[in-house]
């Protein structure tokens, strides 16, 4: 397993994060088989229900089950896997760090709204997104404070805020302080996880 070897930024290249040690509080029978067989076991035993036959066992990372919204929009794993690429599903499933300078956004200055790559809910404008030379997508505000949730994300021996998406869990990227005014608030994202929807296609 290689480390993050850019001095430039400190992120994880891995998309594979740690085991997790918090429950997702789904039902009786689950907290029972979280008693029972722990919290890796219960996750897959309780994962297979859902999931089609013939498709591979879900690695999504156990930092964006916490604190789920009640209404939130949940899909298929299976249809997730079909409609998404390797890239999109790793980011927004199982909160993947795309490589810096290589996502499609990074350095995208058309006007528009960029949209939840799963979900479609929108997310940021255009109008918040600025260099933060990092290479991802950066915004110091999402289109509505309510569009984008903050966890606290322990993974990688860290202590960051992650950025869901509200309507539907996906894991967008990170919110670090250190952006600019008005806000000083950098939401660094991956592109994979986005879609712009840019203001000229509506004709
Ligand atoms: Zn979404």
């Amino acid at each position: 397993m290689e480390r993050a070897g850019s001095a430039r930024i400190k992120a994880p290249q891995d998309f594979d994060s740690p085991a997790g040690n918090q429950t997702k509080p789904v039902c009786v029978a689950y907290r029972r088989a979280v008693n029972e067989k722990g919290n890796t076991m219960a996750r897959r035993m309780f994962r297979a229900r859902r999931r089609q036959p013939g498709s591979e066992p879900s690695r999504k990372a156990s930092t964006m089950t916490s604190q789920a919204s009640p209404a939130r929009q949940t899909f298929d794993d299976a249809e997730l896997r079909d409609r998404l690429t390797p890239a999109q599903y790793q980011v927004t499933q199982q909160a993947g760090t795309e490589r810096a300078f290589t996502g499609e956004y990074w350095n995208c200055h058309d006007d528009g709204t960029y949209h939840c790559i799963v979900c479609d809910a929108p997310l940021f404008s255009s109008d918040t997104k600025y260099e933060s030379g990092t290479g991802w997508p950066s915004f110091w505000e999402a289109v509505d404070p309510a569009a984008v949730e903050i966890h606290t994300d322990r993974s990688f021996g860290m202590v960051r805020e992650e950025a869901v998406c509200a309507n539907c869990g996906a894991h967008l990227g990170h919110r670090f302080p250190d952006g600019p005014r008005p806000t000083g608030e950098r939401y660094c994202m991956n592109s994979a996880s986005l879609r712009l929807e840019r203001t000229d296609e509506d004709g």
